[in-house]
């Protein structure tokens, strides 16, 4: 995981790479750095710290040079320094490159390169690829109508194992990059005698909204008047130019202080974004344009499997509780990390679904590779259009939420509450939900983006709240059924971002250990809302507070709670059952973010964090 930007054109390219380096910064923000082409000349300046920290440095060099590549990074290998920031130079000094991503063979490599000779300065996978390029150059003859530039990367990329995005330069051909990607992000911003290669699209979309969306195993040869695309075989593509259909201004952050709470605040045109045209006609179902496969298809499938890591994976929890509750199939939920390696047995009538904001989460591409390779049609639910999840899947729905920028997703999580929802609408009418139910179910998701703006309402008085419980080490969060989710999604929010310790838990599990846990000190989140289990959920509160922790209850205006038994309430709007995981997300969103921000800590950029984890 990290930010890639490199520009060749007309223009001076360092205003344009930081400009670009700073809207990547989400993605990686140890050390950020740049490598200007002057001439015959390549100038790098690098720096451990966040890209402000470069500009600072920057500012006091003239850097000068209409040809230049940058990075943010997220370290995988060698500490954060400064000798390890990228770009790195081959010690010929010959090639400049940056690189999202891991050679998995770099030292075997290095072995072999040392003894021919060459020298390193960091403890990089990255500057062995880019010594690896050095030397295949020297080895490279000169072929008329080749470029030498792009045959060695091509030649040196066929060597290495691992994952890449990568941009080169090179000394001895000015205005030009070589691109390349493998299962690490890259698009190609097409402009008007200038391209703009970034790893995505929110470092480009303020100079061209024409993209080409390189594929693994690709590619780019860029030129300020041209570019050509082909293959590590050498094979030409034929691009395919794209148009983004958001604009600078969304990825920008308003007049939030933080991208998280302009995302949070997001969520109900998101939400209706997310369902704008899904609905059949006759008001009963859901309707999906891209998932390629028959309704008839669909309805033989007998069990569905869900993949996904981290704050998706709780999607996937919601999903499969609302799945097998309205459709009454049988439903998985794995780890995608976990999937990948544990050679589960699938029956052939399942329906896989991986799900993943970015699209480019390596563990669940990995997973959604391994249903592939056993036979199954996978289905994406992502919101990153182009990924590689979105088109190495056999179908998909898309988020259309936009760009997420703040690391602790939220809007994006929202999203796939509610793509998963509809999703068990879609098979449930299929099985047995009758067409009124349907009607009630569909009329339901369509309120949810009014639901969600009446409980951000509640901003001002969960602010309050988090005054008081941020100096508290411990939290529990404690939810049943489709909150159950819920609730480890509010205490990873919190995790991610105030560095408090938090554990969700089923609410009636807490007597199986957590309870251990509660005292004076060890506040509980604790979700009530009203149905048929609300008397057991007031029981268990009880016992909380007997053994005098804390509690913040969040229950639905028709809970009615004994008077005293919580110290704080939250009250939601009631709601249908498939909608009350999407509310119920608002104020653990907002606990957390405003705790983080009571504790001092940096919201959109947490410790050790990156946005999408495109590294295994
Ligand atoms: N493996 C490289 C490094 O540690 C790149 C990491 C990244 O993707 O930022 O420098």
């Amino acid at each position: 995981m990290c930010g890639i930007v490199g520009y060749v054109g007309k223009q001076q390219a360092v205003p344009i790479i930081l400009e670009g380096l700073k809207r990547l910064e989400y993605r990686g923000y140890d050390s950020a750095g740049v490598c200007v082409q002057n001439g015959r000349k390549l100038k790098v300046e690098k720096k451990a710290g966040r890209v402000d920290n470069l500009a600072k440095k920057i500012a006091r060099h003239h850097l000068t040079g209409t040809t230049g590549i940058g990075h943010t990074r997220w370290a995988t290998h060698g500490g954060v320094t400064d000798a390890n920031a990228h770009p790195h130079l081959s010690s010929d000094g010959k090639f400049a490159l940056v690189h999202n991503g891991v050679i998995e063979n770099f030292a075997q490599i290095k072995a072999f390169l040392a003894r021919k000779g060459y020298t390193f300065r960091s403890e990089t996978d990255t500057e062995v690829l880019c010594n690896l390029i050095a030397y295949h150059f020297a080895k490279e003859p000169a072929v008329k109508g080749q470029s030498r530039f792009l045959e060695s990367v091509r030649k040196t990329l066929r060597h290495v194992e691992g994952t890449y995005g990568i941009a080169a330069l090179c000394v001895d051909f000015p205005e030009e990059i070589v691109a390349a990607r493998k299962a690490s992000p890259l698009i190609l911003g097409v402009g008007d005698n200038e391209y703009i290669i970034a790893s995505d699209a929110s470092a480009l979309v303020s100079h061209t909204q024409n993209v080409v969306y390189l594929k693994d195993g690709e590619l780019v040869h860029l030129t300020p008047s041209a570019f050509t695309l082909s293959t590590l075989d050498q094979a030409d593509v034929s691009p395919v130019v794209d148009t983004i259909t958001w604009s600078v201004t969304d990825a920008d952050k308003g007049k939030y202080p933080h991208f998280m709470l302009k995302e949070i605040f997001e969520q109900p045109a998101a939400l209706e974004n997310a369902m704008r045209g899904r609905f059949a006609a006759d008001g009963s179902t859901a309707n999906f344009g891209g998932l390629n496969i028959t309704p008839a298809e669909f309805a033989t499938m007998e069990r569905f499997m869900f993949c996904a890591c981290g704050t998706a994976w709780h999607a996937c929890l919601v999903t499969e509780h609302l799945i097998e509750r309205f459709a009454r199939i049988p439903v998985e939920v794995d780890y995608a990390s976990e999937f990948r390696y544990r050679n589960s047995p699938l029956d052939p009538r399942t329906l896989f679904f991986v799900i993943s904001q970015s699209g480019e989460t390596i563990d669940t591409l990995a997973a959604l590779r391994e249903a592939k390779r056993k036979g199954h049609r996978v289905m994406a639910i992502n919101n990153v259009v182009g990924s590689s999840i979105a088109r190495e899947a056999d179908g998909g729905i898309y988020q259309h939420v936009g760009p997420e920028i703040g690391v602790a997703s939220t809007k994006a999580f929202t999203s796939q509450l509610l793509i998963g929802a509809m999703v068990a609408l879609y098979v449930a009418r299929m099985r047995d939900m009758s067409f009124s139910d349907g009607v009630q179910y569909v009329n339901a998701l369509k309120s949810a983006p009014d639901l969600v703006r009446q409980a951000l309402k509640l901003a001002p008085r969960i602010k309050a709240i988090a005054k008081r419980y941020a100096k508290f080490h411990d939290m529990l969060f404690l939810g049943r059924l489709s909150l159950f989710p819920i609730a480890l999604e509010g205490a990873l929010k919190l995790k991610e971002i105030s560095y408090l310790h938090a554990e969700g838990y089923p609410a009636a599990e807490m007597k199986h250990g957590p309870i251990a846990l509660i005292s004076k000190k060890c506040p509980t989140v604790f979700f009530a809302p009203s149905g048929e289990l609300f008397n057991k959920l007031v029981s268990s509160m009880q016992e909380i507070k007997a053994l005098k922790g804390p509690i913040i209850a969040i229950v639905t205006a028709g809970a009615k709670l004994p008077k005293g038994l919580a110290d704080e309430v939250i009250t939601l709007p009631d709601c249908h059952e498939a909608v009350l995981p999407i509310i119920a997300s608002i104020p653990v969103q907002l606990l957390s973010y405003y705790i983080a921000v009571e504790r001092g800590c940096d919201v959109d950029k947490p410790r050790n964090l990156a946005k999408s984890v495109t590294v295994e």
